[in-house]
């Protein structure tokens, strides 16, 4: 088994935090957005058009905000692990998690099989 390349996977989630920090500021402020300009147009009509729109942008902002902050989460979590020397371990069954899907994934908690088997999601 390879070691893991620590340095660069610190680097990967500070970079990816940073990313998504950004998103999560970027979408607060369209959500606030969305909701101010709905409360102004002061519509009870559920079929006016610019309303249903609106209220689709606040869905799609709100589902896009939630998964940028658990992204966020992930990252914590991941860099948590990473400073207690578990980072690249499995958190099921204790087995290294292969360095490509650490690549691919530099959150990954689990290795393939747990992953596969128990979907953390
Ligand atoms: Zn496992």
């Amino acid at each position: 088994m390879e070691e893991i390349d620590r340095p660069r996977a610190e680097q990967r989630i500070g970079r990816e935090h940073a990313e998504a920090t950004h998103l999560v500021g970027a979408l607060s402020v369209e959500l606030d957005e969305i909701v101010e300009s709905m409360s102004l147009s002061n519509n009870d009509d559920e079929h006016d058009p610019e309303g249903a729109t609106n209220a689709y942008e606040r869905a799609k902002a709100t589902a896009m905000l939630r998964q940028a902050q658990k992204r966020l989460v992930e990252l914590d979590q991941a860099r948590a692990r990473l400073r207690e020397g578990t980072y690249g371990r499995c958190l099921r069954c204790g087995d290294e998690i292969a360095s490509e899907r650490l690549d691919a994934l530099v959150t990954a908690s689990h290795c393939l099989r747990c992953a596969a088997e128990a979907p953390p999601r």
